[in-house]
């Protein structure tokens, strides 16, 4: 079985283009559009995104803009769950809550709407990627000032040499795919 999984890992990361210096000199950018093109990688990174969660009765699944809306609507529905987008400043209609974290340099922030969900709603926060964890951890204080419990996180790729998974809520497992 773990060769099983090994090899599919192996075949999703194949399918995975890295684009060095995008969008600024010395990124290397992991391009997941070559993932959602190949039929077979699309259903296989559907299923495993969704596998860990299927029995906890989740709530909502909280996609990251933008590239956290891919799998994130399809997730929720494997995980008969709503879905509720976190998204950059000035793009979500109604009253919002906001968050700012650090980048490199400088800062950005990231928005959800007010009345998102209730009380005690349990929630997985997906993105398709992992890197400094800034983003995920904003997203964790959105949920949480609005009562919710980060219950877990799902990303396709796990940028590992970075730690990003330091910067997240300690009592909720991180679901990689792809760790590099
Ligand atoms: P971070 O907040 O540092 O964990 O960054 C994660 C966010 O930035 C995600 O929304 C990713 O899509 C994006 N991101 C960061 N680094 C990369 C990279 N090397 N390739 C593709 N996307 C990236």
């Amino acid at each position: 079985m773990q060769k099983v999984a090994e090899s599919i890992r192996d075949y999703l990361l194949e399918n995975i283009r890295t684009i060095p210096d995008f969008p600024k000199p010395g990124i290397q950018f992991k391009d997941i559009t070559t993932l959602l093109s190949d039929k077979k990688a699309l259903r296989l990174t559907s299923f495993l995104l969704s596998e860990p969660y299927l029995d906890m009765d989740v709530d909502y699944v909280v996609g990251l803009e933008s590239r956290g809306f891919l799998f994130g609507t399809n997730m929720a529905q494997d995980l008969n769950a709503g879905f509720v987008p976190v998204r950059k400043p000035g793009k979500l209609p109604a009253e919002t809550i906001s968050e700012t974290y650090s980048l490199e340099y400088g800062e950005d922030s990231l928005e959800m709407h007010k009345d998102a969900f209730a009380h005690g709603t349990k929630v997985v926060i997906h993105d398709d990627l992992i890197a400094t964890g800034g983003s995920a951890a904003a997203a964790t204080k959105l949920v949480e000032r609005l009562g919710g419990e980060v219950v877990g996180y799902s990303f396709i790729m796990e940028l590992g040499f970075l730690n990003g998974r330091e910067a997240l809520s300690k009592t909720a497992p991180v679901e990689s795919i792809i760790i590099l």
